[in-house]
């Protein structure tokens, strides 16, 4: 089977200024290892043709690398794609330990195995029209990686909002929850209990109360796990607000996907809590987050991509992979009429302050 055509993915962005890291990724869904959300079917537009097959996950490292986000955050959130995440977290795809490095692994050892991984995926088509040169910059990139412990990825997992009510209906949500906070704590790297929240958007009246049953015993987690909390928000924003007042946040709270207006992020700004911002704020009719994006304070800013939804206008509806919260950083500076530097360098330092060390 051919891998997917390089041109249905969104061409790679100019490497930024400074790095950025994507704090919100479903690398998953991205590669076909699971569908979204217990649904059975991909959406549409992000399905591989018949005769295609989904890209590895060499290529959504290669991409990302080449267009300087330098560091994801991989999100599983059903019970399946959590113990996947679980999985790619501890192997040497997330980071290989200096104990490794030392234990005689050298630089010609796992060089061969990038190469050998790298061959079964598509090269990425880093600059369109100069495939030979992206391809160059993209082999020395991995030489790279592969001579420095690769440090790229943090994990977090959860059940999402939509997965909560259709656990309970089975009476398996309270098992599910356990094995999320098992999985939560299995691994060092593991550092977010998320996406967990409300989306009263694709839930009905009959799925709230289970909803929010969940998105209490994920803040819970959060806490007793000392993790950071990755909420999402879908037309839920005053009972998201309000349940987080009820239980106490946990110390690291984390608006994946801000969808708010300008009241909102300042209510959140108040709070201390983090607004991550993803694609859609290159969208047309997005005038109101990208006002609330223009008043967040610039140590509570965070970038992500949600992968492979949300890619930035004007790859909208196309699938896409962190190496677009290029991207949106870049449209963050401009919203906020600062060097795209200075925007990246905040970012970068403030994954750091929520996420703890990559190292
Ligand atoms: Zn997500």
């Amino acid at each position: 089977m051919a891998s997917r055509a390089a041109g249905t993915y969104p061409p790679v962005p100019a490497p930024l200024a400074h790095p950025v890291v994507d704090t919100h990724t479903h690398l998953d869904i991205c590669t076909g290892a699971r569908l979204p959300l217990g649904q059975g079917e991909p959406e549409p537009q992000l399905a591989p043709k018949e005769d295609e097959e989904f890209p590895g996950l060499d290529f959504f490292h290669d991409t990302a690398q080449a267009a300087d986000v330098r560091r994801i955050v991989q999100i599983g959130c059903d019970l399946a794609a959590a113990r996947w995440t679980a999985e790619l977290v501890a192997s040497e795809y997330a980071g290989t330990t200096p104990a490794e490095i030392a234990l005689g692994r050298d630089a010609s050892e796992l060089l061969s195995g990038v190469n050998a991984r790298g061959a079964e995926t598509m090269t990425p088509n880093a600059r369109p029209g100069d495939a030979a040169e992206s391809g160059a910059q993209n082999a020395s990139i991995a030489v790279a990686e592969a001579r420095a412990p690769r440090t790229w990825m943090l994990g977090g997992a959860a059940l999402h909002p939509n997965e909560a009510p259709r656990l309970a209906e089975f009476g398996k949500l309270d098992e599910a929850l356990t094995e999320i906070e098992s999985l939560v704590t299995s691994h060092d790297r593991m550092r977010v209990v998320g996406e967990t929240g409300l989306d009263y958007f694709r839930t009905g009246e009959e799925g709230i109360a289970e909803q929010q049953r969940s998105f209490r015993a994920h803040i819970e987690i959060a806490k007793r796990t000392g993790r950071a909390l990755q909420i999402h928000d879908r037309e839920a924003h005053a009972d998201v607000l309000r349940i987080l007042r009820e239980e106490g946040a946990p110390e690291v709270t984390i608006f994946h996907c801000f969808s708010g207006d300008e009241a909102m992020a300042r209510e959140c700004a108040e709070h201390g809590y983090f607004m991550s911002f993803a694609g859609n704020i290159t969208f047309k009719n997005a005038d109101e987050l990208r006002r609330a994006a223009a008043v967040a304070p610039l140590d509570l800013l965070l970038t992500e991509t949600d992968a492979p939804f949300l890619t930035p206008h004007p790859h909208r509806g196309k699938p896409g992979g962190p190496y677009l919260t290029a991207v949106t950083a870049r449209k963050l500076a401009e919203v906020r009429g600062m060097p795209e530097e200075d925007l990246c360098a905040a970012v970068w330092d403030n994954s750091t302050r929520a996420l703890g060390s990559w190292n």
